[in-house]
């Protein structure tokens, strides 16, 4: 069985503890592959390696950097058949998803960051007749990448492009659900010749290899895309050190529908919206709330689209959700299905394994089907802890103050979506909506230019972002006198 190893210094080795953990496929819920279950001493020694390293890369010219990220960019986008069909094994999704949104957005990253580099200048102020203030911008050392498990190598790969494209060096723990993708990036990395330690890879679990991480007195800036609970550990286990700390956490997204709104257009998007990757995008609306006097239409269509919707085989072109990643998540996000009775919700669509599945390869696999609750409590569970599955509750509401004072109603501050043709109304509300992205009549449009991240409980160091080339710099002002 082929065993992930930690990637070191452009080396594969075995963890020092020997041990191994298993990895599963969910769309069969089999073991397929295993990989190392590295600890502390794997960080120390990854910690030597991008140490090492630093010196050269973080004095490497820009051109020398950005052509560096181009030819993984371009090795990726060669490669990006048979890393979306590692994903689809690894994580659940179908393939064809892997290959429209992971794999191009992975690639995008490295072309984006590559080109960003040659455009940043810095800035310098005159103060009349004293002298000139200007700032500068340096890498901060070794940073400490530490991803999820729902987009795999798109979120490894925002963090890795803008670390290195500033002359930091680094070292990634992807999640220990999904290991496969970044494993088969490290080769990608060796194949283009990235000088070695400039990007370690290290497997295992996150209370061994990523407490480790973050608790190391030599990886000054953490990048953590996750859970909000584990963000809680990360800020505590990293203060001791001061470090720089970039925080991509959970949502429970408000997706707002006023009465004006291109109702087909918005079923349309809203299916997506609740269900793509099986619900298992952080920005997923999972709290769908409808004006009253189209609510009756929109349920009625709403429900009719997403039963047509093909679960099962994510080898299938045809196939929209794929499984959940692993057994333990599948009965995490039951458990909520199940709670929707004794909230007093009404589950109107889904909320079984679907029986497509019977009988099939995929019977042992993570799959449930999409489901729609209708729900009035908005202080249930269901309507304020993020299921991050695929199950999505419907809320009717009267006007604009009930719905907005609704949406805000939770810990969590990540996105949002409006519907309305009412181009006044539409700036107002998203204006009044705490979270750090309001799409208007849309959903996940992503301007890689624009800062992304969360408010409240869903995220932290959102000002130049943590997937932007500023988070990963140090910045000082130098004062020369006249
Ligand atoms: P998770 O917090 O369980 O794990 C994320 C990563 O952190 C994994 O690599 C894990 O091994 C590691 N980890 C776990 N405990 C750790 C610790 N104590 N110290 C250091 N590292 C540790 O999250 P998950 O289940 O993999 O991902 C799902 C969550 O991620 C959801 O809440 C989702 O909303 C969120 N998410 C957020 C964004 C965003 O951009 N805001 C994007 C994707 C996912």
């Amino acid at each position: 069985m082929k065993i992930i190893k930690n990637f070191i210094h452009n080396e594969y080795v075995d963890a020092v503890s020997g041990k191994t953990l298993d990895n599963f496929n969910p769309a069969t819920g089999k073991v397929y592959s295993q990989m190392v279950r590295s600890g502390e001493a794997d960080v120390q020694t990854a910690v030597a390696s991008a140490e090492k390293a630093f010196p050269l890369w973080s004095t490497s010219s820009r051109n020398d950097r950005s052509d560096m990220l181009m030819q993984i960019g371009a090795l990726l986008q060669k490669r990006v058949q048979v890393f979306a069909e590692a994903e689809s094994i690894d994580q659940g999704k179908p393939v064809s998803l892997a290959l429209k949104v992971d794999m191009a957005r992975a690639v995008k990253n490295f072309e984006f960051f590559a080109h960003a580099i040659l455009h940043e200048k810095e800035n310098c102020s005159k103060l009349d007749g004293v002298g000139l203030n200007y700032s500068l911008r340096s890498p901060v050392g070794v940073a400490g990448l530490i991803s999820p498990w729902n987009l795999p190598l798109y979120l490894l790969t925002w963090k890795v492009a803008p670390a290195l494209a500033v002359g930091n060096t680094a070292i990634c723990k992807p999640s220990e659900l999904t290991p496969m993708t970044a494993y088969m990036f490290s080769q990608v990395l060796k194949d283009v010749g990235l000088p070695p330690g400039v990007c370690n890879i290290i497997f295992g679990l996150g209370s061994e290899a990523g407490a480790a991480i973050v608790k190391h007195p030599k990886i000054p800036i953490i990048s953590f895309t996750g859970g909000t609970q584990t963000a809680e550990s990360i800020i505590k286990d990293s203060a001791p050190h001061f470090k720089k700390l970039g925080l991509e956490l959970g949502g429970k997204n408000p997706n707002i529908i006023f009465n004006d709104c291109d109702l087909s257009k918005t079923v349309d998007v809203s299916v997506k919206s609740s269900f793509n990757n099986q619900g298992e995008i952080c920005l997923c609306g999972s709290r769908i709330f409808v004006q009253k006097e189209i609510y009756p239409k929109f349920i009625k269509d709403f429900i009719e689209k997403t039963e047509a919707l093909i679960v099962g085989d994510p080898w299938d072109a045809q196939t929209f959700m794929g499984a959940l990643v692993s057994k333990e998540h599948r009965d995490k996000v039951m458990s909520y299905i199940n709670l929707a009775e004794s909230e007093g919700g009404k589950l109107i669509s889904g909320g079984k394994v679907p029986v497509s599945i019977k009988g099939t390869d995929f019977e042992n696999g993570y799959f449930i089907e999409p489901t729609i609750i209708e729900a009035q409590n908005i202080q249930c569970r269901l309507l304020q802890e993020e299921v991050f599955g695929p199950v999505v509750t419907i809320t009717q509401f009267t006007d604009e103050d009930e719905v907005i004072s609704w949406a805000n109603s939770t810990k969590y501050g990540l996105s949002a979506s409006v519907w309305t043709q009412d181009i006044t109304r539409a700036h107002s509300v998203a204006e009044r909506i705490k979270s750090g992205t309001v799409w208007i009549n849309s959903w996940m449009i992503r301007d890689l230019r624009v800062p992304f991240g969360g408010m409240k409980a869903s995220g932290m160091g959102r000002e130049g972002g943590s997937h932007s080339i500023d988070f990963y710099t140090e910045l000082k002002n130098v004062f020369v006198s006249y």
